[in-house]
């Protein structure tokens, strides 16, 4: 699904703001805000990063690597693209970013 910029941010603001509201990696299911990961990563960039890189994909904060299947190393602008959620800016831009944990915007269809 799209959601135009300033709605998708009205949601951030609605869900508790940037630094808390968790974000569901598409590829494995790790959930992550961006408290967690500048307190758990070494990303330069957790605010911007969060709902777009999963938390595998930097080194831990003691610069050791993630080395499990969960969180993986999974962004959402790499070659595959795993998205449901796609923020269209003003200029039609469209960024694919990970969904909320709690009530996520894309719901699947039910099947009739
Ligand atoms: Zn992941």
């Amino acid at each position: 699904m799209e959601i135009k910029l300033n709605d998708w941010l009205n949601e951030i603001k609605k869900r508790g703001g940037i630094r808390h509201v968790k974000f569901k990696c598409p590829a494995c299911g790790h959930t992550q805000s961006a408290t967690d990961l500048s307190k758990q990563t070494k990303s330069n960039d957790p605010m911007n990063d969060v709902y777009v890189s999963c938390m595998g994909r930097f080194k831990k904060s003691d610069g050791t690597i993630f080395n499990d299947k969960s969180p993986c190393d999974y962004a959402s602008f790499g070659f595959l693209t795993l998205n449901n959620v796609f923020v269209i800016k003003e200029d039609g831009e469209n960024t694919p970013v990970f969904d909320f944990e709690e009530n996520p915007l894309f719901v699947k269809a039910p099947k009739s």
